[in-house]
């Protein structure tokens, strides 16, 4: 895949008009996602292992030490996040659970303890974390959550079981979520701590090559100083989870160039009927014209996302139709380039049917899009549908 590839899908040359440093950075990620992401891919997804050995090159870019001390900002982050998932989903969620669902929720509701001990180590990579808010009944409604957490002389007490957790087994650290005397509270747990276990989800067929776990707490004691005092409500796990929407809004649409690009190298270098490449006809023209049309629309509902941002407008529902619009698009998009590789986009030697796979993923979590629609349905009528 060659990058003019993805300037030319740049219809609307959004790309151009971002300033030097913005450009440096996409570059440099695309880079390594090209040298060192894709050419691990497909073994990492046959063995249905993350490919751990791309961490030190995550941690080169130093793109969470940015984050951590707050230099990048919402364009340059979504760029960034854009780029990773030109690569994988699984590796633009890696980075979007460690940036956004953990450091952020140490970032806005810890102590300053608990920032001084885990922000550093989690910027570099030098350690992992997770976000433990889904249980096995209760995903898009996390209020009936069953963990507990139940005060004791020196701290609290954690029972519960939370499931399909990113970077579950790898974590040096989760962040469970718990009801502390029926209130939905956040805790930092060591995962070496006493009653803690993770076990690898295995038997997925999308998001193969990411660690998804499920994690059993029993009677796990932690100190009082590991309550996060500010998470005092089901509310901040939402503004966290926010966060993450933002990101993969962003993410993927790299996701969808990447397939694009593919599909076009494909079918130039694929003659069929009277030896004419397969891009000479009009109905796979009209299918490429609608997806970089649609991916046009991903790029700009991602830069006005940004600029919300900046000027501190963002709303939940902004969030809301970006992840699932963007979401639903990306899918449709590797969809209709799988289609478009005939037999070969069922093979892995191609990334599309990956990437379309591993989206099945991207629309579910963080919000269904049956949720994110009733999100904006809510704020255009002033009703709550949920229940
Ligand atoms: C690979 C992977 C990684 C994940 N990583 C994490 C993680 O790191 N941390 C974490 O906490 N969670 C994680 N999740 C969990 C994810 O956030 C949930 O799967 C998601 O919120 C949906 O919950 P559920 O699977 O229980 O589906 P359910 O809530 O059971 O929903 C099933 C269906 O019912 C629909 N539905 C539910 N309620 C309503 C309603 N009121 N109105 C209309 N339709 C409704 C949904 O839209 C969906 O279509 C991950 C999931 C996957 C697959």
């Amino acid at each position: 895949m060659g990058d003019e590839m993805v300037k030319a899908i740049d219809l609307y040359q959004l790309d151009s008009e971002w300033p030097a440093e913005y450009q440096t950075m996409i570059d440099q990620v695309r880079r390594f996602v090209n040298q060192e992401v894709l050419p691990t891919l497909a073994q990492s997804n046959e063995d249905a292992t993350f490919p751990r050995a791309i961490i030190d090159g995550v941690r080169r870019l130093g793109i969470l030490e940015l984050h951590a001390a707050g230099e990048l900002d919402p364009y340059a982050y979504g760029l960034v996040l854009r780029e990773l998932e030109r690569g994988s989903s699984g590796l633009r969620s890696f980075v979007s659970v460690q940036g956004s669902l953990v450091m952020s929720t140490i970032e806005m509701f810890g102590s300053e303890q608990q920032k001084s001990e885990w922000l550093n180590p989690l910027g570099t990579l030098d350690k992992i974390g997770c976000f433990g808010l889904t249980e096995p009944d209760f995903g898009s409604n996390p209020s009936g959550m069953l963990s507990t957490a139940t005060k004791t002389e020196s701290g609290y007490r954690l029972n519960g079981t939370k499931c399909w957790i990113t970077n579950g087994t790898m974590a040096d650290v989760a962040i469970i979520w718990a009801k502390l005397d029926g209130k939905v509270n956040a805790f930092l747990v060591e995962t070496d701590r006493p009653g803690f276990q993770a076990n690898p989800i295995k038997g997925k067929w999308s998001f193969r090559a990411s660690d998804t776990a499920e994690l059993v707490l029993e009677g796990v004691d932690i100190p009082e100083s590991n309550r996060l005092p500010k998470a005092t409500s089901l509310g901040y796990a939402l503004k966290s989870l926010n966060k993450a929407r933002y990101g993969i809004a962003w993410g993927v649409i790299g996701a969808a160039k990447a397939a694009l690009e593919e599909t076009i190298n494909y079918l130039k270098n694929r003659p069929q009927f009277a030896g004419k490449p397969l891009t000479t006809h009009q109905l796979v023209q009209s299918k490429l014209a609608w997806m970089a049309t649609e991916i046009t629309s991903m790029d700009l509902i991602a830069k006005r996302l940004a600029e919300l941002n900046c000027s501190g407008k963002l709303e939940p529902h902004h969030i809301s139709l970006a992840k699932m619009n963007n979401c639903r698009k990306a899918l449709e998009v590797t969809r209709t380039c799988r289609e478009l590789l005939g037999a070969n986009g069922i093979h892995d030697e191609y990334l599309v049917g990956r990437r379309m796979l591993d989206l099945e993923t991207v629309i579910t979590y963080e919000g269904t899009e049956h949720i994110h629609s009733l999100v904006i349905g809510e704020y255009l009528t002033g009703d709550r549908a949920y229940m």
